[in-house]
């Protein structure tokens, strides 16, 4: 029978920077590792997807030394022995000049069992998110990938120049410190001077940067554009096609860094749509939701459920609710007979997820607007809301006939816990901010002082534009519907201005 001692490292590509580009199996394997042992080019996010691991940063940097490497492979061997689920994980592809190579057959020779899980290298990923296609049927049809590093004038060099000269398309990674002298190379064997050429740094990341010329003036336009390594460089005719092709850099948000003070359970979707749209999302949480200083009254009003209305304002109040309803041991039975408001489309989803269609979602996401498409009526209206809620909607509701109670579902109090991140991303400069709510632009306020100048200030809604003006924020733009795409819409419109 096989001895199963060991554990096995997995070599994983991470993809070339954008946190989306890894594979499932790669996100798979890092919420499984005991150890992940990560390169310096990792996004951090993909680090989150091992929350459970050892995170061990084995980044070489200029003047380690061949030891350190030694090292690092012994420290790989030694925790796969000792029966732990090892990741390997390597930027881009792990085998595309990742040295994977090398380090598979130290494995093998040391009898731990590897695997490979592929990832999508820089050197696809980088031409992809600059419009260039790396064959093109009018084109290229064969494409070479080379290492950029290796001196050109190398005695035994492995290259082959004058194939790179006549190759359609040719990618070089890792050569940045050397372009003039490649592609000086590439014009003594031949290939024309016009021939266009692009370099693009950190290429999938929110600082990726294209510079597009030809192979004679290439060097200069990217030490002028102030390129930084990591880079690449392709040489080819493919290159002109994006000049029509391109299309991160025409994102209406692209390279804008927007700052979303919201919880951190609720800033996925904003982010995930500001991404969308070529922003680099800053979250940091400002408020988080905790129970109320009292539980009483939402009791009281779980066990008197019955008749009336019930009216959910948000989607943390539908969420305070539930946990409480579930907890009594109780159901989405306790609601039937009831009717069920809900102020947006977001709180109405949050229901639909409890197995609950509401009977009214009003217009226009306000409180006021819940009023008005209420009516006149009369019976019970319960609302569970944030403790800290305003007793406006009651009296308007009262106003009209309605019997309205609030009680406090949730209390949302500020975030500490990123104080210091948040300050370092504001102080490395950011082009927006979110506001969501009247508590977010409260305790934005409180940690982190008046939003900077020249930084665009969107709020989602009339009462969070108020609440913003009233701690004395300028606000630049207010959204015309209340959800993630009306507040993503207004930033899109204020950022055109
Ligand atoms: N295994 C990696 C390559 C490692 S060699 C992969 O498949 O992508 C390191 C070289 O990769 C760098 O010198 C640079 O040329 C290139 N590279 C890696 N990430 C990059 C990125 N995000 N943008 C541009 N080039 C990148």
């Amino acid at each position: 029978m096989e001895r199963r001692d060991s554990g096995t490292v997995y070599l994983v590509g991470a993809g070339p920077g954008d946190p989306g580009l890894i594979t499932r199996r790669g996100a798979d394997l890092l919420s499984r590792a005991d150890v992940v042992f990560y390169d310096r080019l990792v996004h951090p996010d993909v680090l989150k997807l091992a929350p459970d691991a050892q995170l061990v940063d084995v980044g070489k940097r200029p003047g380690d030394s061949a030891k350190g490497q030694e090292r690092i492979n012994q420290l790989l061997i030694d925790e796969a022995k000792a029966g732990k689920t090892v990741v390997r994980l390597k930027g881009g592809d792990p085998v595309v000049f990742g040295r994977g190579g090398e380090e598979m057959e130290l494995l093998v020779a040391n009898s731990v069992p590897f695997e490979i899980v592929p990832g999508v290298s820089s050197a696809i990923a980088g031409p992809a998110y600059a419009g260039i296609p790396l064959t093109h049927r009018d084109h290229a049809s064969w494409v070479v990938l080379a290492a950029g590093h290796e001196h050109e004038t190398k005695e035994h060099s492995s290259l082959d120049w004058e194939a790179f000269a006549r190759a359609p398309t040719v990618v070089f990674l890792m050569g940045v410190a050397r372009l003039s002298a490649i592609c000086e190379r590439l014009q003594a064997e031949g290939r024309s001077p016009d021939t266009p050429a692009a370099v693009v740094s950190w290429a999938t990341w929110p600082q990726q940067l294209v510079v597009r010329s030809t192979i004679e003036k290439i060097a200069n336009a990217s030490e002028d554009a102030g390129v930084k390594q990591p880079a690449i460089l392709i040489v080819g005719e493919v290159v002109r096609l994006s000049e029509t092709l391109s299309w991160i850099e025409r994102k209406p948000l692209r390279g804008k860094r927007v700052f979303v003070p919201r919880t951190r359970a609720q800033a996925g979707r904003l982010s995930g749509a500001l991404r969308d749209l070529g922003a680099e999302p800053l979250e940091f949480p400002a408020i988080r939701i905790t129970p109320p200083s009292s539980f009483n009254a939402l009791d009281e009003a779980i066990a008197g459920l019955g008749e009336g209305w019930i009216a959910f304002t948000s989607t943390n109040a539908v969420d305070a609710f539930w946990d409480r309803l579930s907890s009594s041991g109780a159901d989405a039975r306790s609601l039937a007979g009831m009717r069920i408001a809900a102020v947006g489309a977001l709180t109405a989803a949050a229901l639909r997820a409890y197995g609950i269609v509401a009977d009214l979602v009003p217009p226009t996401f306000t409180a006021e607007s819940l009023v008005e498409a209420m009516g006149r009526g009369s019976g019970p209206v319960l609302i569970p809301r944030a403790e800290q809620a305003p007793d406006d909607l009651v009296d308007a509701l009262e106003r009209n006939g309605w019997s309205a109670a609030c009680v406090p579902a949730y209390r949302t109090e500020r975030d500490e816990s990123s104080v210091d991140a948040g300050r370092e991303a504001i102080d490395a400069g950011i082009d927006a901010v979110l506001f969501t709510s009247g508590s977010t632009a409260r305790s934005f306020v409180e940690l982190w002082g008046p939003p900077p100048e020249g930084c665009v200030v969107c709020c989602i809604g009339p009462r969070t534009a108020e609440a913003a003006a009233s701690l004395g924020i300028r606000v630049d733009a207010v959204a015309s519907e209340q959800s993630i795409e009306g507040l993503v819409n207004a930033l899109v419109a204020a950022v055109r201005r």
